[in-house]
């Protein structure tokens, strides 16, 4: 230790007592000591508190107080001067109380002597010294050197009382790699941790001396932006640190394209406490990586909680909504490219919210399939279709009900069991009714998929591939699914926005292929009559699309069953 004089704060309400320590103290032979001296629990608190003590000698025992009441103060004010305790007794029993407590050292006053105690305070002190260093290093990231979590939160709670008394404004931000993990995976942990490095020191780069920057894991560093004046000045630093950081970079004599993106929320606007914010900043950044643009920065704001909240809602309310009836079916014809006459429907499903608003199933779908909902969800619809279509049957009109189901329902244990029981509780004759799936379940679910969709045609649906074309379905494999009918994806129809169809060679493939293996087919998407025409004279014998109708609700489509004229 190199430091040889030494602040020694002494508690000892005994004058005889404090008189025999400062005799010891003066006696030591490699320290020289500065005592302060104080009487009681409560001068030495506040003693604590103004000064700057290297360590404290304590009695136990003090008008009725022990060194147990001093451990607990000393906790509360935060307090880490190394201290010792001294007792008249022997109490061996206290010295694990006292530890526990956090004292240094545990001393009978019969035992002291001057070397003893010397080195008592020199040990506390030193132990104090390297407890401190490891709780600084780890508030350090040991690979960037930046701060951690911890002590990045322990810097936002200052800075966020500073701004409160100030009424300033502070930033909290979030930025995170794009596509580290390419990195990690292609160049090795090597690289990676490399590349983490030099981004650590250009974010440090591109803030201000006022700011702080640390790496809470992986790829995702928090900066903490004080003093802000105005979102342009926000928007601006955050370009330049963005600008800073996506620089190539030559890394263990590689190349490499290095960007990020920021999620950033600021206080008070967005958020009163630090994980308010910090959770405000990651979803802004959630928001960006969500869209695929690289380099890119999103300050959290109200319309972005608008729409966070509708998707909350959508997640909380679809049980409610399955429990309520807020689901309904529209029906979009499917019809004879001969004569545009209606030869089926396709049974779309709508959320109509208890404002009145509709949510398509864009919205909701896939996040039913999230929270384990698809299963009851598929099974409303399945039922509902059936139901319709018994009342339409009833009615002398025989149409093919097509039916949407989620890849995930598809696997269910009981959902052949489902198909066969809906047959039979609204009588539907064997091909009535027709299940409709994407590619993706024939090509990758396996057999277990294929084997539900076997056991569902045996039990008397038809099997149509949906959105054809668009994955990856071998032709070869084809001919051996349990399929009927392929929809031609609306993406090769009308998806360019043309008059004309946007990829013919496609459609006139499809074509060939469906009838070469004896499938119905039913073109999706017709939004003109030069795609209606075109498609007919390609072979393809059944059309759906906005040019004949969209989907409906069930009252509107019996009017057009009534009217029975063609829809075009
Ligand atoms: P999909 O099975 O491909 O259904 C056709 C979608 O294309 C429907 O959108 C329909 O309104 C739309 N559409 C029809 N004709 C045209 C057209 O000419 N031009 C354009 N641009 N679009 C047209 P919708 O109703 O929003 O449904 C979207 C997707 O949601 C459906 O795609 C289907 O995959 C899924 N879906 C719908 N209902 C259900 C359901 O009950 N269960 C499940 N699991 N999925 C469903
Ligand atoms: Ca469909
Ligand atoms: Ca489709």
């Amino acid at each position: 230790m190199e430091q040889n004089k030494l602040s020694v704060l002494v508690i000892e309400d005994d004058p005889e007592d404090y008189i025999l320590l400062r005799t010891y103290l003066s006696h030591a032979t490699r320290t020289q000591f500065e005592l302060c001296h104080v009487t009681s629990y409560a001068e030495a608190l506040n003693t604590l508190v103004e000064g700057q003590f290297d360590a404290v000698l304590a009695d136990y025992f003090l008008e009725g107080h022990t060194a147990t009441d001093l451990f607990k103060h000393a906790k509360l004010i935060g307090l880490d001067t190394p201290i010792i305790v001294l007792t008249g007794l022997q109490a061996p029993e206290l010295d694990d109380v006292l530890m526990q407590l956090g004292a240094s050292d545990f001393i009978p006053k019969d035992e002291l002597t001057s070397a003893l105690l010397e080195r008592s305070i020199r040990h506390a002190i030193e132990r104090k010294r390297s407890e401190q260093k490891i709780s600084q290093l780890i508030k350090r990231d040991p690979l960037t050197g930046l701060g951690n979590r911890l002590i990045f939160e322990e810097h936002a709670e200052l800075a966020l009382e500073r701004a409160k008394r100030n009424q300033s404004h502070v930033a909290i931000a979030f930025l995170d790699l794009d596509r580290f993990k390419n990195v990690n995976d292609t160049l090795g942990h090597h690289v990676g941790d490399l590349l983490l490095t030099l981004v650590g020191q250009r974010i440090s780069r591109g803030i201000r001396a006022s700011d702080f920057v640390a790496r809470i894991g992986g790829d995702e560093f928090t900066i903490l932006l004080d003093n802000i004046h105005d979102l342009v000045s926000l928007e601006r630093l955050c370009s330049k640190i963005l600008a800073e950081v996506s620089r190539p970079a030559t890394l263990d004599y590689k190349q490499l394209v290095v960007s990020a993106s920021m999620g950033i929320a600021v206080f008070p606007n967005q958020g009163e406490t630090v994980s308010e914010l910090m959770r405000k900043a990651d979803m802004a950044l959630y928001e960006c990586k969500k869209n695929a643009i690289d380099a890119r920065f999103l300050v959290f704001s109200d319309d972005l909680q608008a729409r966070l909240h509708k998707e909350t809602r959508v997640e909380n309310g679809l049980q409610q909504a399955l429990d309520n009836n807020e689901f309904e079916l529209h029906y979009q014809p499917i019809v004879n490219l001969d004569d545009y006459r209606i030869v089926g429907v396709e049974a779309l499903i709508r959320w109509r919210l208890p404002d009145g608003s509709l949510l398509m199933p864009d919205e909701f779908i896939s996040e039913a399939s999230r929270v384990g909902l698809i299963t009851p969800l598929g099974e409303w619809v399945v039922r509902h279709a059936a139901q319709q279509l018994q009342d339409w049957r009833a009615q002398g009109f025989e149409l093919t009900m097509s039916v949407n189901i989620s890849p995930r329902h598809l696997l269910h244990v009981s959902f052949d069991e489902l198909i066969g029981n809906v047959l039979q509780d609204y009588h539907l004759p064997p091909g009535s009714l027709m299940l409709e799936l994407t590619e993706e379940v024939f090509v990758d679910s396996g057999l277990s998929s294929l084997y539900a969709l076997s056991e569902a045609r045996r039990a008397g649906v038809k099997v149509a591939i949906d959105d054809f074309g668009t994955g990856y379905s071998s032709m070869r494999y084809l001919k051996t699914l349990p399929i009927d009918r392929i929809k031609i994806d609306r993406c090769f129809v009308s998806g360019g926005g043309a008059e004309q169809i946007s990829d013919p060679m496609i459609t006139q493939a499809i074509v060939f292929l469906a009838h070469g293996l004896g499938f119905d087919l039913v073109a999706e998407g017709i939004e003109t009559e030069a795609q209606a025409l075109a498609l007919h004279q390609q072979g393809c014998q059944k059309g759906q699309g906005y040019w004949f109708a969209k989907g409906l609700p069930a009252k509107q489509l019996t009017e057009l069953l009534v009217a029975g004229k063609p829809l075009a």
